[in-house]
């Protein structure tokens, strides 16, 4: 079995689902498909969702997202299919409508209530690429359990593996699942974070022992450099899995980077290739090492937007419980540490 999942840009126009169908259809294993939303949804989402809980009234917002999937659902269908298609969606959209009518009233938006909202871009692209490609949707909010971190819910991965085996077997050949989504033991909806629908198909492929974990993007894989910075850049034909966590970390786009440990754990490759070229070679991530001895650095990333900061002091030698409350500090205000280095005097 393998799994391919299709970010954003990948489902986001009708011309990019017909080039899904062709890369799905033509695959002679089992194959679960991840999707993400509709290319931009989720942003749109977030910004509904504020904007309801300032006690701004949205309709606009909301009927565009409508009329972004409707605008779809009617370039790829006949007629009637096109007809049943917008019917299936429709119950998703008034409900969607009733919760933000319920923050704009209230006024206020909870870490639950928010995912809950940005849950509706895969329910509904989902909705439609299953009935696109007439093929059986899994519910992965109720196949992938979480703890209650709203917003970047913590995986219950015993138990998910459980639940995503049990409903894979009784896939016949094909079947769509949303990513991004998953629930809490007492069913509450939780996401996987954002850019979460890669760590859903990761946690997929490892459940089933997939023979690939393919993740389909608008890009050719990862590149030496940022292509925007660099002109020459290229596409890197093959990495070890802690050398794309180490890209992925430091910048590099094009994987969610909490999704190589499931599948790294289960020796699973993951191949990244271009939905807008296919026949690429793509990057393939696997457990060997390639790294010969005229290209011993792979590929060069950034992060803009961090701060480097000293403390220093000579009443801190010795103190003991000093890092404690450094990091405690930063913490506590969700500050994110990517690099510590300390000198021995300050221990
Ligand atoms: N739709 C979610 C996001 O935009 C998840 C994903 O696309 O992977 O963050
Ligand atoms: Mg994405």
């Amino acid at each position: 079995m393998k799994i391919l999942k299709f970010g954003g840009t990948s489902v986001g126009s009708a011309e990019n689902i017909k080039r899904i169908s062709e890369i799905v259809l033509n695959q002679q294993e089992k194959i679960i498909v991840v999707v993400s939303a509709l290319g931009g949804v989720t942003d749109l989402l977030v910004g509904v969702a504020r904007k309801a809980a300032s006690g701004i009234k949205l309709n606009g917002e909301l009927l565009a997202i409508r009329a972004r999937h409707e605008e779809i659902i009617e370039t790829l269908f006949g007629n009637e299919d096109g007809v049943k298609t917008i019917d299936s969606l429709k119950p998703l959209f008034e409900e969607l409508e009733k919760i933000v009518q319920g923050v704009t009233l209230i006024g206020e938006l909870t870490p639950k209530t928010l995912d809950k909202i940005l849950g509706f871009g895969e329910r509904l692209s989902s909705l439609l690429i299953s009935n696109y490609l007439n093929v059986p949707l899994i519910d992965s909010m109720s196949v992938i359990k979480t703890d209650r971190n709203f917003g970047k819910a913590n995986v219950d991965f015993d138990l998910t593996y459980e639940l995503i085996s049990e409903a894979c077997s009784k896939v016949f050949q094909f079947a769509v699942a949303p990513g991004f989504i998953s629930s809490a033991a007492d069913g509450s909806m939780t996401t996987l974070g954002r850019g979460g629908s890669d760590y859903t198909a990761a946690l997929f492929a490892a459940a089933v022992n997939a023979t690939q974990l393919e993740i389909w993007t608008d890009v050719d894989g990862f590149m030496t450099a940022d292509p925007r910075v660099i002109s020459k850049a290229y596409t890197i034909p093959t990495l070890t899995y802690s050398e794309a966590m180490e890209l992925s970390h430091f910048g590099a786009k094009v994987i969610y980077p909490p999704t190589i440990l499931p599948v790294y754990q289960k020796n699973i490759p993951i191949h990244i290739k271009n939905t807008m070229n296919p026949l690429g070679d793509g990057t393939l991530i696997s457990q060997s090492e390639t790294t010969g001895k005229d290209h011993p650095i792979k590929g060069i990333s950034s992060i803009s937007g961090i701060s480097l900061f000293t403390i220093q002091g000579l009443g801190m030698v010795g103190v003991t419980g000093i890092s404690m409350r450094l990091f405690g500090a930063l913490a506590r205000k969700e500050i994110n540490v990517i690099l510590i280095s300390q000198a021995s005097s300050a221990n």
